[in-house]
This record gives C-alpha cells, structure tokens and sequence, in this order.
C-alpha cells in the first residue's frame, strides 16, 4: 500500500511565528508528530510519503503516486483538513482522518471514506483489518485508553528535518486535573499514561543518530502529570545528556504545582529542560475555582512564577479571558500580573468552549452555546453567551493583547525575567554558524536600527552582555519572537473589530441575549 500522510495547513496564530522562524531559514515550529507515530504503527512494509503543508504544497507525482491519503490535525488546522479531503475525494483516492478534530468532531469529517479516531493504538489495526477484508469505509472507535508502552519510534525518518525550528517528542498522554474548558482530558483521560525511560531514551538516541540537534519540544499536555515516572524518566535522561554532551534542549508544557517540587525543577534543568508552558489562566482566584483550575489556586501564583524561573526554567504562560462571574478590568489585572511576573511571552486567548468539555456541556444545558463550532484561534469571538458583555470582554483582549506586545515593555520584560533565571547550566553559546550569523545581523537591523524601541534594544542587550553573557543566545532568541507579536497584535485588533462589528449589527436585528444571568 502506497500511502500519502497529509499535515494541513495552520492559520496565522500566535504560535505560527513566520517572521521569527524566517530569520533562522525555518518554515514550521513544529513537525507533525501524530501523523509519524501513525506511520510507526501501520504496517511497516507499506510505503509513505508525508507532506506538511505548512512547509511545502503537494507534488502532482504525489497525488498519483499515492492509493489511500491519511489526513491528521486540529480544530485549528480544520479548513485546510476539510479542503484536503474534497481534494483527495476529486481525486479519486480514498481517505482516512484521524486526529483531535476528527475525533471531537466526527460529523463535521464524513466525507472522508475511513474515520479512524480515537487513540491509533488500538483503531489503526481495526482499521488495517477493515482494509484487508475488502471494506471502502468505516469508523474506528475506542473509549479505551491504551498504555503508550508499546507504541513503537515515530518515523522521524519522513520529516525534512531542516523545515523545523523543534523536534517533538511525547512521554505522557493525560493529565490528573480536570480543568472544565480542557478537552485533553477528554481525548486522553485523567491518568497520565507514560512511556518507560528505555522507551523514551531509546526515541532521543534515534533522533540523535538521524543527525538532529538543538532544540525538542516534549510535547506533553502536561509533562508532570504522573511526578514519579518523570522523576524516573529524568534520572536516566540525566545520564544519557552528560553522554552525549547536551546535544538537546528541552521546552514542554507543565502544571504550575511545578514550583512545589523542587527536586523535579533540579532534575528538569539538569537535563537540560529551558522553557516551561504554564497554563495559568487567570490571576484571579474566583474564576480559576470556579473553573475547576485548583492547582492554581494553592500558592501565590506570582511565588509559583518566581520559584520556576529561579529555578532555572524560562517561563511561557497562557491566559484567558471571560470566564464566567468575570468582573470588569479583568484585562488589566492580566496586564498587570504579567508585568509584575516578567514573563516575556504571554499567551491571550477569549474562553472558548471546545466539543465534549465540561464548559461545553454545562454551556449546552444552560442554552448558552452560540454556535456548535470552535476553532482554537485567538483571532476570533467567543463561541457562548458570557456572564458580562462580550463587547466589553473583546475590547479589554484587544487592548490587554496590545499592551502585552508594546515593543520596549515586551524588552524590558524579557530582560527582567533572564536576569532572574540567570547563567544556564548547559548552554553552549551562540554557534558561529553562517545561518546564525545571519539571523543576528537581520535581528539587529531590524530592532536595532529601524524601529522607535531601538535604544531599548542596545541597552537591554549591553546590560545582558554585562550581567549574564552566557544567555544571551537565548536572550536574543525572544527578542526574536517580538517581530511576530508586533505583526500578530495587529491581526488579532482587525480579526476581533470585524467580528465585533458583525456581531453587534446581528444582535440588534435578533434577540441574542448580551449577557447571561446564570
Ligand atoms: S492542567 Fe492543563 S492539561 Fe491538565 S486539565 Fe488543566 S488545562 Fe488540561
């Protein structure tokens, strides 16, 4: 069987960063790892071709080349995926979709000839099993959720390595909280499920022979999810990076109750773990009850913040605003808390209800829904009928998401927090490689020469080269991340007004409510 794996395209978003990534020659964060550990566990003696959209269109020879087409993504990639399966269909070839939209979402995907949804484990072999007993279409389901121990290296093989900025990789699917508006625990259950250390080392030593350096995203929903098996995990991992002499580092996606665990913060930066995502939501404490996000609510947030990042781990963190009960100013008070934490990137979304969440069934009884559909972008509205005023909740994301991203405040930040997280215990500098160089001189030309901020840009980076030199790779590298959010915080502005404005002309000719009293 000739197979062609097909990665659809994401929209502009806060994570697409393509003017950072064009400095460094790069057309994707990250590859598309669901769609090389489904290539890992089909069987091995048919043929793949993998094509992701984000880095390049598909080859005419490819189509033809190819007798079944396997499309895989999110609820964000889901108008190229849609497109995708029209194209394949035109085309005569049969389709197969998996992946968190299909799965969310199956009716919106019926089209696609095979619906193999759920976790690939267990329903890709119901679905090889369909295609040998001769069946042109099926769904696949499981509510079971298989251990990740026997799932075999993803196929790494197939990425054009030199397409990406990151690696993925993944110990653990699942996470321990029940966070209400969170739908990974509905697609991956509540007990974090991991590989062992052998399993997971023995992934790095093949993308290590496969010639990969740098950077590796471990792309866990929540990495610390089950604290004895990561400790367990990192004491080998330990080993291995002194061996090899560091060739990676890691950023991945934790849980705040992080900053309790201090032998775990030691062990991860021992490894040579540099960023942490950290889901904090709000800051304030009603709302992150009333959203189910305790773990949230145990520390100071602000001390949480302060221990990671003096840990030794740079901190990313996601927000969101309009969570019921939500008081005005809730913007500001975000601002604020960002500014007082210095953390460089901020992530700002408006709440949305994804399908099957508890946010999303509690929603539907209250008959609060707008629409069915959410689409995961932070360029659009809210999809239900909020507790203050959507107007008043779109214009606090559109000025707080202006505010965060104001060049020499998002500087400033920057250096603040790298002053706090302070000399890297494994960095090995900036590599005087041409395409490093390169990046450099765009990065200086175009904050050091051209824009107002550019005083703030030499003398942020003198008092860098003064008090931490060490980090100054990684300080420029966030620099870097500013030439997307300067771009981006216009986009989300447009986006919002638009959608405000057609909202607002709908409402006065319908009786959609404004506000919701529950
Ligand atoms: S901590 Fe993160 S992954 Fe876990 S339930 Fe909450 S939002 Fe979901």
């Amino acid at each position: 069987m000739r197979v062609l794996l097909i990665y659809p395209l994401f929209p502009k978003s806060f994570w697409s960063f393509e003017k950072t990534l064009a400095l460094i020659n790069r057309k994707a964060l990250l590859p598309p790892l669901g769609l090389i550990t489904v290539a890992a566990i089909l069987p091995q003696e048919w043929e793949f071709k993998l094509v992701d959209r984000n880095v390049r269109q598909i080859a005419e020879s490819e189509w033809n080349w190819a007798e079944l087409v396997i499309i895989s993504g999110m609820i964000v990639q889901k108008e190229d995926l849609l497109a995708q399966i029209q194209e394949a269909k035109r085309r005569g070839k049969p389709v197969a979709v998996g992946g968190p939209y299909s799965t969310s979402l199956p009716h919106e995907v019926q089209d696609a000839d095979y619906l193999v949804l759920d976790e690939g484990e267990i329903t890709l072999p119901m679905f090889v099993e369909a295609l040998e007993r001769g069946e042109s279409s099926g769904t696949f389901r499981t509510t079971e959720k298989p251990s990740v121990t026997e799932t075999p290296i993803p196929r790494y093989d197939l990425l054009e390595f030199d397409a990406y900025d990151n690696m993925s990789i993944q110990f653990s699917r699942g996470c321990p909280f029940q966070c209400e508006f969170c739908d990974i625990i509905i697609l991956y259950g509540r007990k974090s499920r991991t590989k062992t250390p052998v399993q997971l080392i023995g992934e790095l030593e093949h993308l290590y022979n496969l010639g990969w350096r740098g950077s590796v995203f471990m792309v866990d929903d929540n990495f610390i999810g089950n604290k004895r098996n990561v400790k367990l995990l990192l004491k080998e991992l330990k080993v291995w990076m002194e061996q090899k002499n560091y060739p990676f580092s890691f950023t991945t996606e934790a849980s705040v109750d992080l900053a309790q665990d201090a032998e775990l913060m030691e062990l991860m930066v021992d490894c040579n773990f540099t960023v942490v995502f950290l889901g904090i939501e709000t800051p304030d404490s009603d709302s992150l009850t009333l959203t189910k996000k305790f773990q949230n609510t145990r520390d100071p947030l602000s001390e949480s913040i302060d221990k990671i990042t003096r840990a030794g781990l740079r901190v990313m963190a996601g927000f969101i605003l309009g969570f019921d009960g939500e008081s005005t100013g809730a913007g500001d008070r975000l601002v604020q808390f960002v500014e007082q934490t210095d953390i460089p990137i901020a992530m700002l979304s408006m709440l949305q209800a994804l399908p099957n969440t508890a946010l999303w069934h509690r929603l539907e009884k209250e008959e609060r829904l707008y629409e069915r559909n959410s689409n995961g972008n932070q360029t659009t509205l809210m999809n239900f009928v909020p507790t203050r005023s959507l107007e008043e909740i779109a214009h606090e994301y559109v000025d707080a998401f202006w505010r965060l991203y104001e060049p020499e405040k998002y500087l400033d930040r920057t250096l603040r927090h790298f002053m706090k997280l302070g000399n890297p215990r494994h960095s090995k500098g900036i590599q005087p490689r041409w395409k490093v160089i390169r990046a450099l001189l765009l990065l200086c030309w175009r904050q050091g020469v051209l824009p107002k901020s550019r005083w703030k840009f030499w003398s942020n980076l003198g008092k860098m080269l003064r008090h931490n030199p060490r980090s100054v790779d990684r300080y420029l590298t966030v620099c870097a991340y500013l030439e997307h959010f300067t771009e981006y915080r216009q986009l989300v502005r447009e986006h919002i007004n638009t959608q405000l404005a057609l909202y607002l002309a709908s409402r006065a000719q319908t009786s959609i409510p404004s506000t919701s009293k529950v």
